[in-house]
């Protein structure tokens, strides 16, 4: 089983929501070329990340960043927010706003690895996000 960063793993931070698994883990593969995505997915990921609580989750995630950071040698790592998401029911102006603090959150605990902001849009299409 293969384990560094050379032979293939990104990762993903990804809501749950199942309209958006398959365009996130292709984007991915696609634009990286790397075989195995590390799939961590909770409800609205970018708003919890974003407000720093609940403390739970938070360690949930880092655990499995980890994982995926250390054990499987990922060095790029996705944020993800998209439309219509249950888990965090605001405008896309305010799901890309906190966007920003919740990859700022990734970068202070990997700040080697490459953030990746991605947005899905109504037609389940991934974009990348640019803030400039
Ligand atoms: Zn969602």
């Amino acid at each position: 089983m293969p384990r560094s960063g050379a032979t293939g793993f990104s990762t993903v931070i990804n809501c749950m929501d199942g309209r958006i698994q398959l365009p996130v883990l292709d984007f991915m593969r696609n634009r990286f070329g790397h075989p195995y995505v590390d799939n961590i997915t909770i409800a609205g990921p970018v708003r919890i990340l974003a407000n720093g609580t609940p403390a739970a989750i938070l360690d949930a995630v880092r655990e499995r960043l980890h994982v995926s950071v250390e054990v499987h040698g990922s060095r790029t790592i996705a944020v993800v927010a998209h439309h219509d998401c249950a888990g965090n029911p605001v405008s896309r102006e305010e799901q890309i706003a906190q966007l920003r603090p919740a990859c700022d959150w990734v970068r202070s605990l990997y700040p080697h690895c490459t953030i990746l902001p991605l947005w899905v849009n109504a037609h389940w299409q991934v974009e990348v996000v640019d803030w400039e």
